[in-house]
This record gives structure tokens, sequence and C-alpha cells, in this order.
């Protein structure tokens, strides 16, 4: 799977999806700008520094071991690194001093105790997005549509040590257009409630659905998969 592509194989699908992002941008909303962070969990550190020399600087990882080794490998080049999976507490520690760009899968308030704590801690903060649980399923993580501005508010209030930048979410795990739009749907609407409290990023689309997530109001899209066919 994590196979080291050739450069023009790297620039032909990085161009595509480029393409396709502005196409749904403009197509949504000319005035707005989608952020592209690939996601490289499944890549080599090689296609990451291709990518990098091609105009790319926004990556993603799910773990923070793996976020951590690979902020290392490429400390000489001016990228920007997210942590997108599930945060266990044992490693809030070692994402501190990893010191990514965001953290955008704070998921509940009690993770943002926890999280809180450990910044007071080493004096530090940490910009974060909440992710909310759009589709409601048991297999993810995050604050529920109805709780979503209630944690946000508790998390805000509480927590001094997170600044909260806006919201994440995936969406429906599902081939349904219409219930993955939904979730997409209720994600924006909580975004627009919390403009007024700060929320900036808007974080959702992945390979299978980032045009959709553009449509319904993404300005961050999360890409692995769509950049690595060969
Ligand atoms: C893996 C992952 C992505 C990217 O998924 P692709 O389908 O490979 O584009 C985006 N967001 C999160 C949270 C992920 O874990």
């Amino acid at each position: 799977m994590a196979e080291t592509l050739a450069r023009d194989i790297l620039a032909r699908n990085l161009d595509s999806v480029i393409q396709r992002i502005e196409q749904a941008r403009i197509a949504a909303d000319e005035h707005r700008i989608v952020k592209l962070v690939v996601v490289s969990k499944y890549t080599t550190l090689e296609n990451v520094r291709t990518l990098y020399e091609l105009g790319q600087r926004a990556f993603g990882e799910n773990q923070v071991q793996q976020l951590s080794e690979r902020m290392h490998e490429t400390d000489d080049l001016p990228l920007e690194w997210h942590m997108i999976g599930r945060l266990q507490k044992n490693k809030i520690n070692k994402l501190i001093e990893a010191e990514p760009f965001l953290l955008q899968s704070l998921d509940s308030v009690e993770l943002a105790e926890a999280l809180d704590k450990r910044l007071e801690a080493k004096d530090r903060t940490m910009p974060c997005l909440l992710q909310i649980n759009s589709a409601r399923e048991a297999s993810k993580t995050g604050a529920s549509p109805e709780a979503a501005l209630d944690v946000w508010d508790e998390i805000a209030e509480r927590f001094p040590r997170i600044r909260l930048e806006g919201v994440m979410t995936i969406g429906a795990h599902t081939t349904d257009e219409a219930t993955v739009r939904r979730s997409f749907e209720t994600t924006r609407k909580i975004f627009d409630s919390l403009q007024s409290k700060g929320a900036k990023i808007c974080s959702m689309g992945m390979s299978g659905d980032f045009e959709l997530a553009i449509l319904c109001g993404s300005n961050m899209v999360r890409i692995g998969s769509a950049l690595f066919r060969t």
C-alpha cells in the first residue's frame, strides 16, 4: 500500500484534485478559499517530500506517533502538520511536544479537560477544531449535533489553553449521497452558528466526498487516497 510514486504521477494526481476542488469551490462560492490538507497516513515520506516540491504545504496524520516522526523528518521544510485522528489521553504529552499546526479531532469535553491540564503544565496553547459526529454514528467520536454548541461554549469557557478555530466532521459512512449531504449540512449549520464566536474553519470532505462537502460549505478538505493512485 505505501508505495513511493513517480513525481509525474503525483503531479498529475495533485493537479486533478486541485482542479476538482476549484470547480466545486467556484460552483459553491467564488469568494471562499478552500484549503487542501494532504492526508499522508498511508503513504511514504518520499511522497510527502515530492508533494512539497510540487507546492503542497499542509499535511495530516491520524496517529500521534507517526505525526511526531514525520514532523521531525521534515523539519527542514516549511510544512504545517495537522493531527486528524482520535487522540488517546496517553498520547497528549507527545502531541503537545510535537506542536502540530492544528488538532482537528478534539471530540469531547473530557478530552479537552485532559488536554488543557497538560497544556497548562507546559505553559502552552493549542489550536483545535471541535469534531462533530454529524451522522450520529456509534463508530465515530465527536460532539453530537444537538450538543455541539453547548460543548463549544463549555470548552471555550473552562479551558483557556484550547484555542477553538472551527469544526471538523467525517461525512456519513454510506454510499447514499443524500445521507452524506445531510451530515455535511448539519455541520455547516453548526459552523454558521459558531462564526460569531470565532469559528473560521469548517473541515469536511475526503477523497470520496470532497466536492459535495465543498458545495455544503467546507473550507478545508482532507484528502489521502485520491492523491496516491497509480
Ligand atoms: C484517512 C482520513 C482522511 C482521508 O481519507 P481518504 O479517503 O484517503 O481521502 C480524512 N480525514 C480523516 C479523519 C482520516 O482519518
